[in-house]
C-alpha cells in the first residue's frame, strides 16, 4: 500500500532524511518511532506531499506520488491519504457534523448531499460520534476533538492514514485511553496507517510494525515484540523501556546456542544467545527489569544468576524498583511485583532467564 524508496530530505545544506526505506502492506498499521528531531515528521510530510522528497520514490496503493529523478510529484490533494495531526485544527466556527463533511464538500466533481449526509454519519458512527454531531466544536473535550479529527481524516475512504503524534496533546491518563480506541477505530476500519510517535507504549499498542528512527536512519524495523526483546544496539534497547546494559567478552561458544560470557565487573555467565556473536568478541548485554528473578534464595538453575545486594528500594504502586548491587561494582535494577519479602540491605539472587546478546559497537 505503501512503499519508501531510498528517501532522503534536505533542507538547505542540512541533510535530515538519508535514504530510508520502509514498505507497510495493505491494512497494516505502521508506526515512526525515534526521539524528537530524528526525522519522523519530515518523512511523514513528505508521503502526505507537504513536503518535496530530495531524492527517492513514494509509492500509494501503486500509485507514484514522488520521484524526484522521474520529476514526478503529486500534490497533497491528489494522493489518496487523510491525516491527523498533534494540533487537531478541528474549526471552532463549524459543529461537528460540518467539520466532519468539509473535506467532502470542497471535493471536486461535487459529492451529492444525501451522500454527504450518508457518509459523514456512517463515520461518525464508527468513531462514536453521531450522537454529538450537533455540537459545537468549542464544546468537545480532547478525546471528542481527536476523534472528530479522525472521522474527518476516514470520511475520503482515504488508501492511507496518516498520523503524527495525534495523542500527545492529552493528558497521561486520557492518551492511554485514547491509544486503545485509536487502535481499536483503525482496525475496525481497516485502513492501512502510518503513524508516529515518540512515545514507545503508543507504538507498542498501535502498530502491526514500525521503524526505530535516529538521526535520519533508520535504525531498526519489525514487530513491536521483535524490537524489545532484541534490539540492535543499546540506543535502541533503552529508547524502547528500561535497561540493564552490561558490556561483557566472549568466552567459548557452548553447544546449544549458549555462551560463556565475562562480563566486565561482574560474574562469569552462561547464556543464551540470539543474535549471532563471535568468541573473543566484545558485546552488550541486555537485561531488562521487568525479567530478572529475584530471591532470598540460591536459585535451583545456575546459569544466568547473580548475587548480589538491594541497595535501595522504590515502591511505585503496582510495581517496586529495586537497585541491586553485584558483587565486582556492577549495579542491576530490577522490578519486582511481589516486593513483600524484600529489604534494603539484604543479599539476594537475580537470576535472568532471558538476555539478549548483542556484538558491542566499538
Ligand atoms: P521529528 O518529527 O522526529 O521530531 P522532524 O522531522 O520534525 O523530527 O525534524 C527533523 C529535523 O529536521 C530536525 O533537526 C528539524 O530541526 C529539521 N527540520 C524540520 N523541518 C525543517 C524546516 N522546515 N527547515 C529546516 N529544518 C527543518
Ligand atoms: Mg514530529
Amino acid at each position: 500500500m505503501l512503499k519508501v524508496t531510498k528517501l532522503t530530505k534536505s533542507y538547505g545544506a542540512v541533510q535530515v532524511i538519508h535514504g530510508i526505506d520502509f514498505t507497510v502492506p495493505e491494512g497494516e498499521c505502521y508506526a515512526l518511532l525515534g526521539p524528537s528531531g530524528c526525522g519522523k515528521t519530515t518523512t511523514l510530510r513528505c508521503v502526505a506531499g507537504l513536503e518535496t522528497a530530495s531524492s527517492g520514490r513514494i509509492e500509494i496503493s501503486g500509485q507514484v506520488v514522488s520521484d524526484s529523478e522521474r520529476g514526478i510529484f503529486v500534490p497533497v490533494h491528489e494522493r489518496p491519504i487523510g491525516m491527523v495531526f498533534q494540533s487537531y485544527a478541528i474549526w471552532p466556527h463549524l459543529n461537528v457534523f460540518e467539520n466532519v463533511a468539509y473535506p467532502l464538500r470542497v471535493q471536486r466533481p461535487r459529492v451529492a448531499k444525501s451522500e454527504i449526509r450518508e457518509r459523514v454519519n456512517s463515520v461518525l458512527n464508527t468513531v462514536g460520534m453521531l450522537k454529538m454531531a450537533d455540537r459545537s466544536a468549542t464544546q468537545l473535550s480532547g478525546g471528542q476533538q481527536q476523534r472528530v479529527a479522525l472521522a474527518r481524516a476516514l470520511v475520503r475512504e482515504p488508501k492511507l492514514l496518516l498520523l503524527d503524534e495525534p495523542l500527545s496533546n492529552l493528558d497521561a491518563q486520557l492518551r492511554i485511553t485514547m491509544r486503545n480506541e485509536l487502535a481499536d477505530m483503525i482496525q475496525r476500519v481497516g485502513v492501512t496507517a502510518l503513524f508516529v510517535t515518540h512515545d514507545q507504549a503508543e507504538a507498542f499498542v498501535l502498530a502491526d510494525r514500525m521503524a526505530v528512527m535516529n538521526g535520519g536512519f533508520i535504525a531498526q524495523e519489525g514487530s513491536p515484540r521483535e524490537i524489545y526483546r532484541i534490539p540492535k544496539d543499546p540506543f535502541i534497547a533503552e529508547f524502547l523501556g528500561s535497561a540493564n546494559i552490561l558490556r561483557g567478552r566472549v568466552g567459548e561458544l557452548a553447544p546449544g546456542g549458549r555462551v560463556a560470557l565475562h562480563i566486565h565487573g561482574g560474574p562469569d555467565l552462561t547464556l543464551a544467545y540470539e543474535t549471532p556473536v563471535s568468541a573473543g568478541s566484545e558485546v552488550d548485554l541486555v537485561l531488562r527489569p521487568e525479567r530478572l528473578l529475584l530471591s532470598a534464595e540460591k536459585p535451583e538453575i545456575d546459569t544466568n544468576v547473580f548475587e548480589g545486594r538491594i541497595r535501595k528500594l522504590s515502591f511505585q504502586g503496582n510495581v517496586t524498583e529495586c537497585e541491586i548491587d553485584i558483587e565486582g561494582g556492577l549495579t542491576l535494577r530490577a522490578v519486582s511485583a511481589l516486593d513483600d519479602d524484600l529489604v534494603e540491605g539484604m543479599p539476594v539472587w537475580v537470576r535472568a532467564p532471558h538476555a539478549t546478546v548483542i556484538p558491542a559497537k566499538q
